[in-house]
Formats: C-alpha cells, structure tokens, sequence
C-alpha cells in the first residue's frame, strides 16, 4: 500500500494520570457512580490492588455490567500506568502487525481545568520533558510523532517562543494541540502570533472538536464574569464574530440555572467551530484538523434532523448548529481544514453515516484515521486493535490508503518538519 510511507494513526494520548489534576480521571469516565468508586479506590490502596477487588466484587453482576466496569478498570490501568513510555509501548503493540508505523502523540495542557482547585500534579512543561526524552530513544524516534500542548493562559511564557523551541528538527514536536473546552477561544487575541507562524510554515494543529469529552471544572461565574474570562479577538472584523459574540451573551445572561451548572453543557461555547472562521478567514492557509468529525453524537444528530427537522436538540438553541455539518463545511470553505475519524470511530451508527458521505466526497482527501487511544478504551469497540479492524473493514483500499497514509504525510509534513 501506498509506497513507502507508514501506516499513521493520527490522534492519540499517552499522557497519565501523574499529569492531570486528580480529579481528571473522574471527568473522563462517564459512569459517575462507577467514577467515583474507582477514584476512591485508586487513592486509597494504590491502582492494581484496588482494581482487583473490584474485579472479584464484580462476579455479582450480571455479565453485561461486568463487561462495563471491566473495560473502565482498562481505561484506569492504562490513565494510571507509570510512565508515558509504558501507555506508549502498549498502543505500539497494537500496529506492529501492520508493518512500517507511526502514532501522533497528542501533548495536553491539564493545568487549567479549575481555577479554584490546586493539584500537585506534573505540569505541562514535565509531560512535554519526558516525551522529548523518549523522541530522542532510538527504540522510538521514527514511530513517535509528538504535538505540543498550547494553552492561552500558559503563566510566564512566550507562547510563540515555546512553540519554536519545540517544533523544531532537533527537539522532534511536529505540530501544536489545543482543547478549547477547558476554558478559552481559539480565536484568543493572545493565540495570533502562533497562529500565523504556524500558517507561515504549514505547521499543522490538532484542536478537539466534539460536544463531549473532557472540559473545564470550574464554576461558570470563576471563568466567563471573574477569573481572567476575556473576549479579545484576533480578528474582530471577521463575518462570525457577531454571531460568535451574540451566542456569548446568550449563553451569559441565561436565567436557567441548570445550564451554568452543566460544565458539558456551557463548555461548548469555547470549542464551537463557528470560533474557527476568524481564525482561518485571517489565515486561510491554516492547517487545522477538527477532530472526530464533531462527534459521533451530533453525526448521528444531523442525520436524524435531515429526516426529521423538528428532532430536540439536547443543548439550548444558541449553542447549536451541528458540529458535524459545520465541520464539513469549514472543510469545503478552506483549503487546509482537515477531521479525523478518532473516537468517533467507536460507534457503529455514525460510521455508517461517515461512510457513506465520505465515499462520494472530495473532502475525503482531508480526513485522517486516528483512534484517541486511550480514551477510547472505556467504550465497548475501543480497544486498539479492535479499532484498527473496524477501520479496515469499514473502508476500502484506495480508502484506507488516503486516511491512514497519504491524507496524515500531506497533514504532518511543514516547513519545519518535512
Ligand atoms: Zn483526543
């Protein structure tokens, strides 16, 4: 296939929970209850023995829940591995079989999550040290890809200056990572001279984009009124700003409580895709990729909206539009808008929908196979290699040789790293 290049998954973590605030894991598993227990269990006796007893406890349950919690004590073994080098060793096992290979190492920056909360854990700056480290291991230098985690709020630091000192052939980072939903806009005044250096040098950026996922922890008020919550745009002419704005004051002046307790919820407000275009209509030559297609659920949402344009949204009205669509759309509009398919390829029904889009669609030149290891691993499809076997059965040839080979050597290759 596809000569010579390797077969690339573009979206993955490996980040542990050494690297997160301790309430993080928490967010990340979606069964609260379950949640909880592991948290309490985890602090307590340590990991593997304390996941254990909960494995015995289990034999009480019926199969079907015992496959649930089985699969999130997975996910917490790997979230709670020792090393990145551990979390990276396991998904390589993975795509050993598939010949010549490469992972996107997603960095992220955990450090902004509450504002009101301190946490002891290893800071950005430790989780992006220690993949240097393991870039310049012989044993991994090819097959790891590193993006470095970028954040707004990053204290006493050039943004532009940590950028270029880590995207760079000697340090080895090949791209930049944002998470809107933890607390700021993409279209962040103080993001700009990263933006255009990266548009300059076709360095490529990975932002999430689904309506889910993890997102900030705090409170409403200590974000969006108090806590250092600015609207300062870097392109305050561009044609969505108002629209942008309007939906901000909406979502500010919103009399149902229920909505501002609702961090899911509210939280969209930062990653919407509107908040892309005064971005890209700066710097149209952007290379970007809007991760997971929006997400499984709004794919699966815009199909039944096509059938049925009365069908409920599950958020208020000034936070919609369909991620998905307007995905696709930023696609269509700028030549460097790419998506991929991680996490996303998890679910049975929005495959089929994705499917059958993409193969009568140009943009499929601009969609990546990725999977979000590990974060997958709580989902009944999600493990690695049954990930890996969805995305070959699902796609065909010519297919998997643009997702998985030429569409992520288009997105990963820059000036800088070429
Ligand atoms: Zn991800």
């Amino acid at each position: 296939m596809s000569d010579h290049l390797p077969f690339s998954n573009a979206h993955s973590h490996i980040f542990t929970s050494q690297h997160a605030p301790d309430y993080f894991l928490r967010t990340a598993i979606k069964n609260d209850w379950l949640a909880r227990q592991i948290d309490k269990m985890v602090k307590k006796d340590g990991t593997r023995t304390a996941l254990k007893s909960v494995d015995w406890i289990l034999k009480f349950f019926s199969p079907n829940y015992r496959n649930t919690v089985r699969r999130y004590i997975e996910f917490v073994q790997i979230g709670t591995s020792a090393t990145q080098e551990d979390v990276f060793n396991m998904e390589s096992r993975a795509y050993m079989r598939l010949g010549d290979y490469r992972i996107v190492v997603l960095t992220q920056v955990l450090d902004y999550l509450d504002y009101n909360s301190t946490s002891n854990h290893k800071k950005i700056q430790t989780q992006v040290q220690e993949i240097i480290e393991l870039k310049r291991n012989e044993l991994y230098h090819d097959k790891l890809i590193p993006f470095l985690g970028i954040d707004p709020r990053m204290q006493g630091i050039d943004l532009l200056q940590w950028v270029t000192s880590h995207i760079n052939k000697d340090v080895g980072f090949y791209g930049i990572k944002i998470y809107p939903a933890y607390g700021f806009f993409p279209f962040d005044v103080r993001l700009d001279p990263v933006w255009k250096w990266a548009a300059e040098n076709d360095v490529p950026v990975m932002t999430h984009a689904t309506r889910g996922g993890s997102f900030y922890l705090g409170t409403f008020d200590s974000i969006m009124n108090q806590g250092g919550f600015r609207i300062q745009s870097l392109n305050p002419n561009s044609s969505a700003m108002p629209r942008i704005l309007n939906r901000i004051s909406q979502l500010v002046n919103e009399s149902d409580k229920s909505v501002k307790k609702n961090n899911e919820t509210w939280c969209n407000v930062f990653g919407h895709p509107d908040n892309y275009i005064p971005v890209l209509e700066k710097y149209p030559s952007l290379k970007i990729c809007l991760a997971h297609l929006g997400g499984a659920n709004e794919v699966k949402l815009s199909a039944a909206q096509q059938l049925n344009p009365a069908t409920k949204t599950p958020y208020p009205g000034y936070l919609g539009g369909n991620w998905y669509t307007a995905i696709l759309d930023l696609m269509t509009n700028f030549p460097n808008v790419y998506s991929d398919i991680s996490y996303t390829l998890s679910d049975k029904d929005a495959m089929n929908i994705i499917t059958t889009y993409f193969n009568n669609s140009p943009l499929i030149d601009k969609l990546l196979y990725g999977t979000d290891f590990y974060l997958t691993q709580q989902e009944t499809t999600g493990d690695e290699p049954g990930l890996i076997n969805i995305f070959l059965k699902d796609f065909s040839e010519a297919q998997i040789s643009k997702l998985a080979y030429v569409n992520p050597d288009n997105y990963l290759r820059s000036a800088i790293q070429v």
